[in-house]
Order: C-alpha cells, then structure tokens, then sequence
C-alpha cells in the first residue's frame, strides 16, 4: 500500500471525505477540478482550464474566437492569470479560437507538440478553408505555438510537470495528449469523446482503434478523462465506449462493402441508411461533433472507403474484433 491510501485509512473515511471536499485529506491540499467551457451545439467543443501552482493552464482554444471570448469570461472570473495555452491537434475546433486568447492573455505561452504545429501549417487535408466556409466566424489567419515541444517529451507549464504522449494516423493525423501524474487528469483531446457522434472522416477507423490500446497502455493510472467533446469521466470507461461504437460502426459497414452485397464495394443510399438507423438506434440523439449535417453519411463514406482498402489477411487484433 502506498502512503496515501494509508493516510487515508488512519484519518477515517468520513472525516477524510469531509476534508477532502474543503481542503484535502490530511496536509495536501486537494487539487480543483479543471474548469470547462463546452461551446453549443451542434458541434460542441471543450476548453478547459488547469489550475497550476503559476496560474492557469489552458487546454484547447475552441473553434472560433467567438466561442472562445465566451470561455475568456468564465476564466477571468477565476481572477488568476493564464500562463500557458496548450494544444492538443491541429483540428480547426480545437485551435481556431487560439488568437482571441493569445490576445486575452498576451502573457500566456502557446504551445504545440512538433507534429500539431507541422500539421497546422501544412493543412494537408485542407480542413482551414473546409472551416471558413463552413463557418464564417472561423478565423482568416490562424495563430501558429509560441513554443514548440518535441512529441513524447513533458512539458513543463505554471509549476506543473504534463507528460505527453503522441498518437498518430487515428482520428486525426497526430495528436498529443496530456497527463498530469499528480491528479492523474488525462486531457485526451479527440482521442476519446464522451456520448457523442464522432468525426471519421480521415477514414482511419483502425489506427483509431490501435491508437486508444496504446492509449490505456501508456496511462494505466489515468483517473478522469477530460475529452475534447462531451463531458469528462472515467478514463477506461470513455476509452472503452469509443472503441465499442468504431468497432460497432465498422462491423455496420462491412456487409455493405462485400463483394456480394447490392453493387459490391459501393455503399447503395439503402445500405447508408440501414447503418445510420442502427447507429442511431444503439446511440440515440448523441449530438455530433462538428457542425455538419451530413456528418454521418460522411463517416459511412469514409469507413467504406478504408474497408475496402484494407487487406482482410493483415488486420490488426484490436481492428478485426467485432462489435460487442
Ligand atoms: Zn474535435
């Protein structure tokens, strides 16, 4: 037993409890939950905010400076400072507020992991213009990291030590998250939502479905997950529900590119309709993560797609299981 438990024990469970809720059980303190801010529907997306020893730690900018002057006003209200402001991909949701709290809080360093701030300027998929028409609020010039870390390395922001680890080609092309040991908080950007249709455009359900294995291998002590879209919970239960519905999703998809299924590798609008009623059956009114109506027939293009690109003989474990 380690000596928290131990402490824990001695002081009693009631009068533990009591404490921890004010102050912490015995000296420690206990450390504030990480404020949020979920911009609305449809396409809601979180900040959040750390609070270290220096001041705050921002995670993730929102997807419009919009959005993110609406977070700025519940963060002023702490009335500390922000000292830094950390990226965790390049997705346009998560950093095109990132210039109105650059401005905010011009004090505040911006970082991003190598692969995000390449990402970033590369915009290989073209998701920057693909957002200014989609939104008009989008911002016409991006703000690009202050600083720029190696991916896999800790940073080292406010006081606070965040390990960091990168995942790449899964929902989005590289993707960083971060861990504090202290609290055990994971802020996991896209990497797992909670109760929301998810973005499977990129068509990389599979290396999705690696990456959250690799996810639970590097942080096994992670306590409360705080994803990019929905609200924060359990690390094993948010990560365990995303793998279900991309397994789910998959496993809805793959009669429909059979060869002997109606006109082979093609999806008929029937097939798409009967793998959208039953994702909506088994995942009811979960709002989507991005404000695009078609979001879902996008995914079932885009599963298609990487279903009949993938080798059946040379699938992964964690890709070929089906839906539970
Ligand atoms: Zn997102």
């Amino acid at each position: 037993m380690n000596r928290r438990p131990r402490r824990l024990l001695a002081l009693g469970a009631v009068g533990c409890a009591l404490a921890t809720a004010v102050v912490g059980c015995g000296d420690e303190p206990a450390a504030p939950r990480p404020g949020r801010y979920a911009s609305p529907d449809p396409g809601s997306v979180n900040t959040y905010w750390i609070e270290a020893p220096d001041g705050l730690v921002v995670v993730d900018t929102l997807r419009t400076p919009a959005d993110a002057r609406r977070a700025i006003v519940r963060i002023r209200k702490t009335g500390k400072p922000v000292v830094a402001l950390l990226l965790t991909h390049s997705h346009p949701d998560h950093v095109g507020g990132a210039g109105a709290f650059h401005r905010a809080f011009p004090q505040a360093v911006l970082y991003a992991s190598r692969g995000t701030d390449k990402a970033m300027r590369e915009d290989r998929r073209g998701f920057y213009p693909l957002a200014r028409s989609a939104n008009p609020r989008f911002p016409t010039e991006l703000t690009y990291a202050d600083r720029v870390f190696e991916d896999g390395t800790p940073v080292r922001v406010g006081g606070l030590r965040l390990e960091t680890a990168r995942f790449t080609d899964g929902e989005s092309d590289t993707a960083t998250v971060y861990y504090r040991p202290d609290t055990a908080d994971l802020f996991s950007g896209d990497l797992a939502g909670s109760g929301v249709t998810p973005a499977l455009i990129e068509g990389n359900t599979c290396g999705w479905l690696r990456n959250l294995t690799r996810l639970s291998a590097r942080f096994p002590d992670a306590g409360t997950m705080y994803p990019g879209h929905g609200a924060p919970g359990p690390a094993r239960t948010l990560i365990d529900e995303q793998r279900r519905y991309l397994r789910r999703f998959r496993a809805l998809v793959r009669p429909a590119v059979a060869p002997d299924s109606p006109q082979g590798a093609t999806v008929t609008p029937g097939e798409q309709r009967s793998v959208i009623a039953a994702m909506e059956r088994a995942y009811p009114h979960q709002p989507p993560v991005a404000d695009l109506p078609t979001l879902v027939q996008e995914n079932v293009k885009a599963v298609a797609r990487e279903l009949t690109e993938e080798d059946p003989t040379r699938v992964p474990a964690a890709c070929a299981a089906p839906a539970p």
